[in-house]
């Protein structure tokens, strides 16, 4: 007899295993397929602000990566020019939510602590989605390795060159002429870094230091490249692109050049930074349409520049308790036929839609301003930016952190 999964999420990235763990949680089976034959960590760490850690809370995992990770207490911004700070903000504030809440995560712990939970065969690699197919009810996810499996709910978490989005008829993300360049640089005895979110900007150019825990600071760079494929030159090489960044750090103090003069060359990744403008979220169809959705990346890329990879955490949260609902009241008896369930499928990816659009929208749009002012070359904007903006800035990152995607319980 032919198996009808109830969920089926296609990537085991950060908003594929949330949204699976969420609904794991809820008491809920999902099925995760991903195309790579392990956990696949693209990138070192991730800065996880206030609104991560709420969302880590409402999954049940904060506190065994609160015991790996240490908790930083301010961020500094300084000019890439003088070398000299231009302010510094304490994260030990209350706002709406509560204290502040800033940690560097491993992504690799980040993604096995996730995976740790979930129970076995949730996960199922090599499992490469190549098409989508309506069935009535259903839809039906073609794999390369030929076989075709039948879901109530399809939900693409697979990143930035989305296949589900694509089975949505939504356009490829945009390439913003930036890149990033990003490491981990080991201190196996230990370093001396105060645990502070360091960051220098100007000159065209941004760099951010940020100490995960006693052994491991992650860095950035950001600069504007025309090779959006990567096809030549610094981005494919790890040692051409770490001599790049070694040139152009400015004068930023001799401790943090250190901090990539150190990082070995496969601790080194270069990669260009897509968004999906913001008004194109509002646009009908661009979340959801009938049973299908995306969340994470495949929804909203953004640029880095307000370190806002806990939206990928509230996305996996918010669309596990909306279908949550939806398969708690199934199996509570509500729900009794294949059509009443359809129907409710689409209201709950509705509602997941209607909760994370503005957020999304707001959050890409903060994050692509902040790019522009901090990385600009332009003196005025230079001038405005180290003399006035600069504590403004650093602001702005704590005020988008405020805020909490809520808990995995119905009231
Ligand atoms: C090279 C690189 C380095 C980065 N480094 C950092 C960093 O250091 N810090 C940071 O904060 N951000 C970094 N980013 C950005 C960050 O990776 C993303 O914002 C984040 O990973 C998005 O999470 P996600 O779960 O939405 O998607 P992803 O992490 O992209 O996960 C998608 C998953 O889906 C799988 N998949 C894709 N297509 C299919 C398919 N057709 N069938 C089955 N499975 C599929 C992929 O293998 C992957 O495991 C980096 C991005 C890149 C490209």
């Amino acid at each position: 007899m032919e198996t009808v999964e109830d969920i089926v999420i296609v990537g085991a990235g950060i908003a594929g295993l949330t949204t699976a763990l969420g609904l794991h949680r809820l008491g809920l089976r999902s099925l995760v397929l991903e195309s790579w034959s392990d956990l696949r960590v693209t990138g070192f760490a991730l800065s996880n602000w206030t609104n991560a850690w709420k969302a880590l809370d409402a999954l049940g995992i904060g506190d065994s990566l609160r015991q790996t990770h240490q908790e930083l207490t301010g961020a500094v911004a300084a000019s890439i020019v003088s070398g000299l700070p231009l302010s510094e903000m304490s994260f030990q504030v209350k706002a709406k939510h509560g204290y502040h809440e800033v940690r560097c995560v491993r992504r690799m712990v980040l993604l096995e602590t996730l995976a740790k939970d979930l129970p076995p065969g949730t996960i199922r690699f090599c499992s490469k989605v190549v098409s989508i197919e309506e069935a009535g009810y259903f839809k039906w996810v073609h794999l390369a390795d030929g076989s075709i499996l039948k879901t109530k709910v399809l939900i693409g978490c697979d990143g930035v060159n989305s296949v589900v989005a694509k089975g949505l008829g939504i356009q490829r993300p945009t390439f913003t002429g930036r890149c990033a360049a990003r490491g981990i640089a080991e201190f196996p005895d230990g370093h001396n870094f105060e645990p502070k979110f360091m960051q220098f900007s100007g000159n065209g150019f941004r760099s951010g230091f940020i100490p995960c825990d006693q052994n491991n600071v992650y860095w950035f760079f950001t600069y504007s490249s025309s090779n959006k494929n990567k096809d030549m030159g610094e981005e494919d090489d790890p040692a051409k692109m770490k001599q790049f960044v070694l040139r152009n750090l400015g004068n930023v103090p001799k401790d943090w050049v250190d901090v990539v003069e150190k990082t070995e060359l496969k601790s080194i990744t270069s990669s260009p930074l897509m968004l999906r403008w913001p008004w194109k979220l509002l646009w009908p169809g661009a979340i959801y349409k009938e049973n299908v959705c995306i969340a994470g990346d495949a929804l909203h890329p953004m640029t880095p520049d307000i370190g806002q990879g806990g939206v990928l955490l509230e996305d996996g949260v918010v669309l596990a308790r909306c279908l949550g609902e939806v398969f708690l009241r199934k199996q509570s008896g509500e729900i009794t036929t294949e059509e009443e369930e359809y129907s409710s499928i689409k209201k709950g990816l509705e509602k997941f839609a209607k909760e994370r659009k503005w957020r999304s929208f707001e959050l890409i749009t903060t994050s692509y301003m902040v790019g522009m002012m901090q990385q600009s070359s332009w003196k005025v904007i230079n001038f405005v930016r180290d003399n006035v903006l600069s504590s403004y800035l650093v602001g702005l990152l704590l005020q988008k952190a405020d805020f909490d995607c809520g808990k995995l319980k119905f009231s």
